[in-house]
């Protein structure tokens, strides 16, 4: 028998086919779905039909169950064999296309960064999962894979998302985060502005993330000084700095040797292309990353920076 099903809780991503009790299963992305999906129906071994659709970070799910066969099992095998064949060849382009990821080289091993999208982000390195302030509306958190390590930067609820957390939560998933999160995690391991530790083999410097201009209507800061972090990471020879809801601080300005930054870029409450073009041009990232940029335009960075040399500027769907 042959089903598309959903896969819930498991690292099977787009594009994969794999075997379960005797099931045997193909994820398939969002991309091809309609079209390709509906050249599987017609040229299916009869009985079989389409089923169910469920929506993943990484595309659509499709779930396949038989009706009543009515032809000889080796027509059937035959079919839907070819109907694998045509499926297996789209999907590894597609599949490609789906998950947006880049590679960063280091000298302990690859970082792969996932872009789920606004402010949350997802790593691997040297097969550890980290996750940075999942949020539920960027993405199904049942289907991602689950957490050693999650960094939370503060309590905006685009950023601490309980529900979002504790999918991607094992026993052992340490939760990093900012003492204004602690009451709602007891398990968490508090941080503060300043503070420097050994997450599981990786150097993480805490940083400041705070506005100095922006308030709201009735005069507060969008973010207060000392409530929320940013996160430098050490990986191997490369530094990778997720700044958090932030304005450029002089903190940010005086960081040295970072391979890639991710800095927040949306008005009123963080940084406008302006502010964040300030700051890069202070620390000079090697790659930066314009993220949690909502309705501004990302590519207004790109040419602010267009005459300061070695800096790219990556605009990823980071919204
Ligand atoms: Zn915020
Ligand atoms: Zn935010």
């Amino acid at each position: 028998m042959a089903i598309v099903a959903p896969w819930k809780n498991s690292k099977e991503i787009s594009g994969r086919e794999f075997l379960s009790n005797d099931l045997r299963v193909f994820v398939i992305p969002s991309t091809i779905n309609s079209s390709l999906f509906s050249a599987l129906a017609q040229g299916m071994p009869a009985g079989f039909r389409s089923h169910q659709t469920t929506t993943t970070c990484f595309g659509t799910i499709q779930k396949m169950t038989t009706g009543q066969p009515h032809r000889g099992p080796l027509q059937m095998k035959i079919t839907f064999i070819a109907v694998v064949m045509m499926l297996m060849s789209t999907l590894t382009a597609a599949a490609k296309e789906v998950v947006k990821r880049d590679v960063i080289k280091t000298s302990a091993g690859d970082v792969e960064l996932f872009f789920i999208g606004h402010a949350s982000l997802m790593m691997t390195f040297q097969g550890k999962v980290i996750h940075f302030d999942p949020y539920g509306k960027m993405a199904n958190y049942t289907t991602l894979p689950k957490a050693d390590v999650i960094f939370i930067t503060h309590d905006h609820n685009d950023h601490f998302d309980l529900e979002a957390l504790q999918h991607i939560q094992k026993r052992e998933t340490v939760v990093i985060l900012p003492p204004i999160c602690s009451e709602r995690i007891p398990e968490g391991w508090v941080v503060t502005n300043g503070e420097r530790l050994d997450v599981q083999g990786i150097d993480v410097q805490v940083m400041p993330a705070f506005n100095m201009a922006n308030k709201r209507a009735n005069g507060q800061l969008f973010h207060p000084k000392g409530i929320g972090n940013g996160y430098v990471l050490s990986f191997g020879d490369k530094r990778i700095y997720v700044a958090g809801d932030t304005e450029n601080i002089a903190e940010m300005k005086a960081l040295k040797d970072i391979d890639c930054a991710f800095l927040p870029m949306s008005t009123p409450s963080t940084m406008t292309p302006e502010m964040a073009a300030n700051a890069a041009q202070a620390f000079r990232p090697k790659i930066l990353y314009p993220y949690h940029y909502k309705e501004t335009d990302p590519n207004r960075l790109t040419e602010l920076l267009k005459d300061t040399p070695g800096i790219e500027v990556r605009i990823r769907q980071l919204r």
